[in-house]
């Protein structure tokens, strides 16, 4: 017998190159068959999806769940993701969240940031000391490394370095791009890439260097962001579709720590300082992200701002800098029938945009992707990337990861992780969690 057969619905698996109805049958958190019209006196319990979609389990791969974890597992379970990976984690406090319940089902890796003053010591350490880090991540159970160049950005030795070292212990590796020279930019990302020096290296969120901070059109820098990836094969690239950022709205001595933070002001046209980040959020300029019924959310004016002080200024904030134009150009872009970003992810998790599957199927509505191009980048290629054999995909033996789309609300309709419901119908229902790394 079967533990639950799902019928009616039909599948996009283009690991598999099927798009059609079909059954999908599970047993002990595995599919173990698939074809149409199966036997159902051979499951101990059917599910009917007709006029639904079933796509392997989504992976956004690029979230943020290390502050606020229960509200951030949550708010992607919401989402109709089944995995997830910490883009900076720490990985006590998620296995600690894990082991309290909080995972709400999903499955969860981390990769581990490079910040000084925290896990490293300075934006210039020896090179022994960025050795024991990158052995230290391994220990942890990290799936790689993560460089957080415009928020807090370190020297391009000790990028070139890092780089370097996880090139040799084969070691994932993931940069938002910046050093102490160069900001979050096109700039910045041609530095980067040549600081890689042909070694692996994944860009994270491509569009968010091109918001046209250099003065030429947000499409134009797309466009030479989009060059730089093409011919580079050491690089993977990953893009975004939200218009809103995350950044720090943290100040000292009157003065945004974050560098990010200051350039978006200056990019909305207020002052550089806390004055100025109490005057865009008053305006509906920058959102402070604070909770509100079980979840983040993105909230200005007077409120927002009694908030932020009450935080003493320590929250995320979020600013509409991205360039949509730039978003959609990078989500799209081919090269020789192949997308020049491999993946789709939101950047999201306690940061209020986990939109993966909402924005990702607008791309489809318009036909700026097709459905089963939408599964790659947001299940198939991060799958690949991690190396995880048994997701991403909908063949026997796969786990039985799924999410469920409603095409006609352009939303995720039901979510499972190895055949254990996380989310149905907007409603997270999922218990537990599992811990992908070492
Ligand atoms: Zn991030």
């Amino acid at each position: 017998m079967w533990d639950l057969l799902i019928t009616g619905a039909n599948l996009c698996d283009p690991a598999n190159g099927i798009e059609a109805r079909s059954d999908l049958a599970i047993e002990a958190g595995k599919i173990v068959k698939v074809a149409p019209d199966l036997d159902q006196s051979q499951a101990k319990k059917v599910i009917a999806l007709p006029g639904k979609v079933i796509v392997p389990g989504l992976i956004d791969v690029h979230v943020h769940l290390s502050t606020h974890t229960e509200l951030g597992f949550e708010m992607v379970a919401k989402a109709g993701i089944v995995t997830v990976i910490d883009f900076a984690g720490d990985g006590k406090t998620l296995k600690a969240a894990l082991a309290n319940g909080e995972g709400r089902g999903l499955n969860l890796g981390f990769l581990k940031p490079a910040v000084p003053q925290s896990t490293i010591s300075t934006v210039d350490p020896p090179e022994e000391e960025l050795e024991t880090f990158v052995e230290e991540t391994q220990r942890e159970g990290a799936l790689g490394i993560k460089m957080l160049g415009g928020h807090h950005p370190i020297s391009p030795a000790t990028v070139k370095a890092l780089i370097k070292i996880a090139a040799r212990d084969k070691v994932f590796i993931a940069s938002h791009v910046g050093t102490t020279n160069y900001g979050s930019n096109i700039e910045g990302l041609k530095e980067t890439i040549e600081l890689a020096a042909g070694n692996p290296l994944y860009i994270a969120h491509l569009q968010s260097y091109c918001r046209g901070q250099t003065g030429k059109d947000p499409s134009l820098e797309a466009i030479e962001a989009l060059e730089l990836i093409k011919s580079h094969s050491n690089l993977i690239a990953e893009s975004y579709l939200s218009p809103f950022n995350g950044t720090s709205g943290r100040c000292e001595e009157g003065i945004p720590k974050s560098h990010v933070t200051r350039t978006c002001l200056k990019f909305g046209g207020f002052p550089e300082t806390e004055e100025g980040i109490r005057q865009a959020i008053r305006a509906g300029y920058a959102h402070v992200n604070m909770p509100s019924g079980g979840e983040l959310i993105k909230a200005t004016g007077e409120k927002a701002q009694i908030y932020w002080e009450r935080q003493k200024t320590n929250t995320r904030l979020s600013f509409p800098v991205n360039s949509a134009a730039a978003a959609v150009k990078i989500a799209t872009a081919k090269n020789n029938g192949e997308f020049i970003a491999k993946v789709l992810s939101t950047d999201g998790g306690t940061i209020p945009r986990n939109t993966l599957v909402e924005d990702g199927l607008a791309l489809v509505r318009l036909g700026a992707l097709k459905l089963a191009e939408f599964v790659m980048k947001a299940a198939l290629n991060p799958a690949k990337i991690f190396g995880f054999k048994t997701k991403g995909h909908l063949g026997v033996g796969a786990d039985a990861d799924l999410t469920v789309l409603d095409l006609a609300r352009g939303k995720a309709y039901l979510s499972m992780s190895q055949g254990e419901l996380i989310m149905l119908d907007g409603v997270v229902v999922g218990r537990g969690g599992k811990f992908l790394g070492g």
